[in-house]
Order: structure tokens, then C-alpha cells, then sequence
């Protein structure tokens, strides 16, 4: 079998209906859920609804389409584009159907396929751009599906954007040759400063920088987009990072990055691993600093993905230094931190009414000293604390909590691998906490919560931390047995 495309026997087009009228005849809800539909266009709305329900009374008063309050009449299709037969009535519906051929004007039967001329789209609508999704009426389901999927991949600004390139489109034709230099202005438009300004809501920004692009021949300056990639599964990034991972023309990537986030970059985007994991050759943080610095002074779109959230323990406090330093433009892009990850997988609640009101986010590192960290006396008052980095401090933060006056009692959960299937969990209390440092069988990442919430979390698939209190070094080789 080839896989050759069968083809279309409906093929679609764009229909000018600017000032033009729309024909509906229908009372109910399939006359409405079109004319939500062509209501997307300046089409004018000619509903002829005898006795409309409720819903479609109230779209028509909003919406300001034409109201025809009469029994069905071949006469109300005149002069229309389209004519849609939405009665609910097959009779009916055939009489318009007859109507609109004798005045060859194309028309739709809702739901009944074989009296139509053309069919209507799943539309995504980012005017003046649109996306039409056709199945020849095969799939309405299939067609809302796939809507919704085109709809996540495309910026709600897009339409803003493709408005802003009409305006230029005749200033782009008289200053620069047909072909490469237009082609690159035009490049330099969609994924360079004017769309990352409307983006960010900052039209005359946008107008400012597709200015400067058409005047000066400078290559586009670099963008570096610090980008959490979430705390491990893949589905947990945001849309905005899969769109700057889609345009992207280098990735530089931490170890803890997921291999599956990065693959989603654009398929010709290089990738630059400069994460800090055993084993892998990695940069230092001035080395990684200069990598940025020199990316973006060569004019390239940069995603410097991080773990979890970017300014979490992610080190950006001095990439985002340096390119300030450096006149280089960059923006954040937010990600699920692993706290968060860890709390959903417990299904522990991270504040607790009449429990619990305040978090911290700790490294618990900084107890080396002989004064409390304010972290562990906001613990001591009923502060959830998430520890990062914590395993190889978790006899020193538990004992020092205890000596502080935090009960031994207190609730602790521990998630190694958090988000991802491989994920374990733990719970236990503070006394227990220590025990953490001796697992060797634990070898992904780790985020310790401790805290009263704690004890709101769901402890059905997790395991006793103390189970391996006193095992120290054998761990490994009694893993997964039970007390
Ligand atoms: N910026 C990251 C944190 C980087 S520090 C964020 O916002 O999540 C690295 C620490 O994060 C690890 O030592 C571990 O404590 C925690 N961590 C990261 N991913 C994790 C995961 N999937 N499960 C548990 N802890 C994780």
C-alpha cells in the first residue's frame, strides 16, 4: 500500500463574506452553535427563526444579526452568500436547501451531509489568521480535537502579529529586494523582536523594533529565554516553553533536564548539554555565563532550559546578570518547581487552613553555622518547608530543627524522581529524616517536605522512611523488603 494522500472531496477555501449576509433558518441550538460560528466574521447574521429558544433570542440581541421573526419563507435567502438549514426538521431543511439552489447560493444542512455544498470548519481563529479543520463531516470529535491541540501550539498573540505584518507588508516591498533580504526581514519579524514585543503585549514596542529591522541591514540581535522545563515528565512543561522550544535555534540544557523536553526542540536546533552530573564533561557557571553571552552576541534565539522553576536554585540570579551586563535581551518563562511536583504526587496540601499559611523553599545548606536560618524558625511556627539539595544535609536539617524546638514528631514526606514513573515516596517524621543521608538506592533527585500539612497528604503509596533508619550501608541490598 502507498501511502499516497487519497483525495480531498472537500477542498477548502476562504470564503470573503465582509459585509455580507449569512442566511440561518432555525430556531434551536443547532441554528445558534452556527451562528457562533460565522458570528467570527464580519459576515452580517440573517437569522430567520420563527420561534427562537431562549439562547438564540439572547446571541441575536448581543450579537446584533438580523432578526427575521417569521415563518420560513423562500424569499429570506435572497441576496445571501450562504444559506445554512438548521432547523432540526428534515422537511424543512430540504425546502431550504431547494430554495438556496434555485437562488445558487451554496448552503449547509446541519448534520445531514448529503444535502450539503460545503461543510463548516473547527476554526482556529487568530484573525486575521485562521486555521480550518475539514473531515468531510467523518469526524466532527476528531475535528474539535484536533482545534484544541493547534489551538495550545499558537501564541493567543499571533493574530496581533499577523496584523502588525500586513501594516509593513507594502514598506517591506518598496525598501527591500524581492527574495533572501526579504525573506529574512520577514524571519526576523515573525520569530525575532516585534513578535516577542506584541508577545508581550507591547505594540508600539513591536512597531518600534519591525521599524528598526526594515531599515538597518544589522543582523537580528540574540534572545535568550530562561525556560523551566518542569520537574521531570514531559507533559508538565508549559506551552510557552514548547513554542520558544519550537523556534529555537540553540538549547543549553541542564542534567536534570528531561531527555524528552529537550527533543522537543526544533528539529535542526543545536543542543548543548552543560549540565552538572557526574560523569558528563560539564562547564563551570562563569563558562556557562560566557556560552550565553557569546550565543546571543551571534544573533541566535537561545532556550536555556533549567530544571523545575528558573529562579528556584537554578543559578539565573547570574545568567540573567550577565546578559543585562552584556546589552543582551531576555526574557523568563516560568516552570512547575519540584516542590510543587513532589506535594501533587502526595497529594499533600502545601498550605492547610488553621495549619499551615506559609512555605519556604530551602536548601538547607546554610546550617552550617551556629545561628538559626529565619527558614528554621518560621518551621518552628508552622512554615511547610520544601527542602532542595536536601539528602545529603538530612541528619543536619533534622537535627537542628529538633534542638530549635520543632517536634521529632513532625510530618515528613519525601519524594525521590517526583512527576516521573519511576517516582518513590516516603513519609515518616523528623526523627526519621536522617536516615535519607544512607540511601544509596535513592539516585535521582530528591525534595523533602516537612511540616504539619504534611499530614494532610495521602500516605496510601508511599513507603516508611524509618524502615531504613538503622540499615545504613545495606540498604541497597535490602531495598523494597518490608519491616
Ligand atoms: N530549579 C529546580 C531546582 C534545582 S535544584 C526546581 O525549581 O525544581 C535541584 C534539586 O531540585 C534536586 O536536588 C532536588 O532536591 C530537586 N528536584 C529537582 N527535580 C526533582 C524531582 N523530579 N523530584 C524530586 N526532587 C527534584
Amino acid at each position: 500500500m502507498s501511502h499516497a494522500p487519497s483525495k480531498l472531496n472537500a477542498f477548502p477555501v476562504f470564503v470573503r463574506v465582509e459585509g455580507a449576509v449569512a442566511a440561518i433558518v432555525g430556531n434551536g441550538e443547532e441554528a445558534l452553535a452556527k451562528a457562533r460560528l460565522i458570528g467570527q466574521s464580519s459576515a452580517v447574521l440573517r437569522i430567520i427563526a420563527d420561534d427562537a429558544e431562549p439562547g438564540l433570542l439572547t446571541f441575536i440581541a448581543q450579537s446584533g444579526a438580523v432578526h427575521i421573526e417569521a415563518a420560513y419563507d423562500g424569499v429570506h435567502l435572497e441576496g445571501a452568500v450562504m444559506v445554512f438549514a438548521a432547523t432540526g426538521t428534515e422537511a424543512l431543511d430540504r425546502r431550504v436547501v431547494a430554495d438556496a439552489r434555485l437562488l445558487r447560493i451554496p448552503v449547509n444542512a446541519v448534520d445531514r451531509p448529503e444535502l450539503c455544498d460545503f461543510f463548516t470548519p473547527a476554526l482556529v481563529n487568530r484573525a486575521p489568521v485562521a486555521i480550518a479543520i475539514g473531515t468531510e463531516g467523518a469526524g466532527p470529535v476528531l475535528a474539535q480535537m484536533l482545534r484544541g491541540r493547534i489551538d495550545r501550539m499558537l501564541s493567543p498573540s499571533l493574530g496581533a502579529l499577523a496584523a502588525l505584518a500586513a501594516s509593513f507588508r507594502g514598506a517591506a516591498e518598496k525598501l527591500l529586494p524581492k527574495g533572501n533580504a526579504r525573506r529574512r526581514f520577514w524571519n526576523d519579524f515573525f520569530a525575532g523582536a516585534p513578535a516577542r514585543a506584541v508577545e508581550a503585549g507591547q505594540l508600539s514596542q513591536a512597531h518600534d523594533a519591525a521599524v528598526d529591522l526594515l531599515l538597518s541591514n544589522a543582523p537580528a540581535l540574540g534572545h535568550i529565554a530562561l525556560v523551566g522545563a518542569g520537574p521531570g515528565a514531559e507533559d508538565l512543561l508549559t506551552l510557552r516553553a514548547h513554542r520558544l522550544l519550537m523556534e529555537a535555534d540553540v538549547i543549553v540544557y541542564d542534567a536534570l533536564v528531561p531527555e524528552a523536553v529537550v527533543a522537543m526542540g526544533r528539529r535542526d536546533a543545536e543542543r548543548l548539554a552543560v549540565g552538572k552530573r557526574k560523569g558528563c564533561h560539564s562547564k563551570s557557571q562563569a563558562e556557562i555565563n560566557a556560552l550565553l553571552v557569546e550565543l546571543g552576541r551571534e544573533g541566535k534565539r537561545v532556550v536555556r532550559l533549567k530544571s523545575g522553576d528558573p529562579l528556584v536554585f537554578g543559578r539565573a540570579g547570574e545568567e540573567m546578570a550577565v546578559l543585562r551586563d552584556a546589552g543582551i535581551a531576555y526574557e523568563v518563562v516560568p516552570g512547575v518547581t519540584a516542590a510543587f511536583a513532589a506535594a501533587a504526587d502526595f497529594e499533600l496540601p502545601l498550605t492547610l487552613r488553621g495549619v499551615s499559611s506559609s512555605m519556604v523553599f530551602t536548601t538547607g545548606h546554610d546550617l552550617k553555622g551556629n545561628s538559626l536560618p529565619d527558614w528554621a524558625k518560621l518551621a518552628i511556627s508552622g512554615a511547610t518547608v520544601a527542602v532542595y539539595m536536601g539528602r545529603s544535609v538530612a541528619a543536619e536539617v533534622a537535627g537542628r530543627l529538633i534542638e530549635a524546638g520543632l517536634s521529632p514528631d513532625t510530618a515528613v514526606a519525601v519524594v525521590e524522581n517526583a512527576s516521573l514513573r519511576n517516582r518513590r515516596r516516603f513519609h515518616g517524621t523528623l526523627a526519621d529524616l536522617p536516615s535519607l543521608e544512607a540511601r544509596v538506592d535513592l539516585t535521582g533527585p530528591v525534595m523533602t517536605i516537612i511540616g504539619d500539612a504534611v499530614a494532610g497528604a495521602n500516605f496510601e503509596r508511599s513507603e516508611p522512611l524509618a524502615a531504613h533508619k538503622h540499615e545504613g550501608a545495606s540498604i541497597a541490598a535490602t531495598e523494597g523488603v518490608q519491616p
